[in-house]
């Protein structure tokens, strides 16, 4: 179809991906988006895997199962190109091998503890889905289902906008859920998502994104350098589920205040470290609430490839892939290793329908859930 007659996405998400404009009409001729068939679920349903690409050298694949990032390519400071985050070669792999790889979570992203919480005076008990947990929105969260998904051509970038109604009483959430989810690549190399959401009913939501990078394309995130924005974190009990506590990071290991490679401290006898066999812990941001915020920044020594991370949210869980035990292998074979990759989840706090003094996550009828996280490439 030609781009330009192809339906854009509505004049409010289009400000808001990409700041007011006057000039809607003007196409990047940098940017383009090819479609193919990525494979069949079992119910028999198609899904497709959607390839965007900039005349930058950087190129993403996204699939509408699961909203999944199934991969990021981008340069590194002498212009060789690797994927920087991990995944799996086929649909198949993201079937039956399920890791949360690239994928948009919901309704609820991390922990719920057992799976309760009460709105309004009614007490709800979700799925449980890790022992007694609730975990990124219970046994078929948002990352296992197939989105609704079309094109969207943008003034300066390419995209896919998804839709999923989460119903009334999936994984016993209450109201009928729509959301929204528009991945959208721009020529300077800012791959933009946007989350929004309406329902019916009271509810709670809280969406992210769950890649796992490695901007080497290989090895270890251990001596990748990262900055978070963050004075304070939620530390977490045995179960990883906040206590309730923010702590200042200072004179801790979880101080990233100033660019430190991820391992230099990760073995360290700290207690939250050693509860979560590295880092699992939700960062509170500073200044939470605009696009503009800088939550995090992560740079590669050996290939320079930069990553740069602006939200909206108030948290941000960094997860060092404590998880991997080398039991997945993944795409081109590879496998992967513990902190094969590191997730750098933007988000509201874990467990908030339990603590009234973190930010809200509830939704209610006639409000409008909407946030914007920005991963912007670079190499240096
Ligand atoms: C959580 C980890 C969990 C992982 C699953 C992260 O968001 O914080 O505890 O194991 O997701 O892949």
């Amino acid at each position: 179809m030609n781009s330009r007659s192809f339906p854009v996405v509505n004049k409010l998400t289009r400000n808001t991906l990409l700041g007011t404009r006057s000039h809607w009409d003007v196409l990047d001729a940098g940017v383009k988006i090819t479609k193919q068939t990525f494979g069949l679920t079992a119910d028999g349903v198609f899904v497709d895997l959607f390839t965007l690409a900039n005349d930058k050298g950087m190129e993403v694949k996204i699939t509408n199962y699961g909203g999944i990032i199934a991969s990021i390519r981008v340069p590194d400071r002498v212009g060789r190109v690797a994927d920087v985050v991990l995944g799996h070669d086929s649909l198949d792999g993201y079937i039956h091998r399920p890791r949360y790889f690239g994928a948009i979570i919901g309704r609820y992203a991390n922990r719920i503890r057992q799976g309760k919480f009460a709105l309004n005076g009614t007490a709800y008990s979700l799925t449980q889905n890790k022992r007694d947990t609730h975990l990124h929105g219970g046994t078929r969260g948002f990352d296992k289902v197939v989105w609704q998904a079309r094109e969207v051509h943008l003034a300066d970038g390419v995209g896919v906008e998804m839709k999923y109604l989460s119903e009334n009483g999936e994984e016993n959430y209450p109201g009928n859920l729509e959301a929204q989810v528009t991945y959208v690549l721009a020529n300077t190399n800012e791959l933009r998502i946007q989350y929004l959401a309406t329902t019916d009913k009271d509810t709670i939501v809280n969406l992210t994104n769950h890649s796992y990078f490695n901007l080497a394309g290989e090895g270890t995130i251990l001596g990748h350098e990262l900055r978070l924005n963050a004075d304070r974190f939620t530390p977490v009990d045995e179960g990883l589920i906040p206590t309730g506590e923010l702590r200042s990071v200072a004179d801790t290991p979880m101080n990233f205040t100033q660019a430190i490679p991820i391992g230099a401290r990760i073995n360290q006898n700290y207690e939250q470290l050693t509860l979560a066999g590295g880092y699992d812990h939700n960062f509170v941001l500073r200044n939470g609430n605009r696009a503009s915020n800088l939550a995090a920044r992560v740079y590669e020594p050996t290939s320079g490839r930069t990553l740069e991370i602006l939200t909206t949210q108030p948290g941000m869980q960094f997860y060092s892939g404590n998880f991997l035990d080398g039991s997945i292998v993944g795409k081109r074979g590879r496998v992967y290793e513990r902190h094969a990759g590191c997730c750098l989840e933007t988000q509201h706090f874990p467990d908030s329908p339990n603590h009234p003094d973190f930010p809200s996550t509830i939704l209610r009828p006639g409000e409008r859930y909407e946030h914007l996280t920005v991963f912007r490439f670079s190499a240096q």
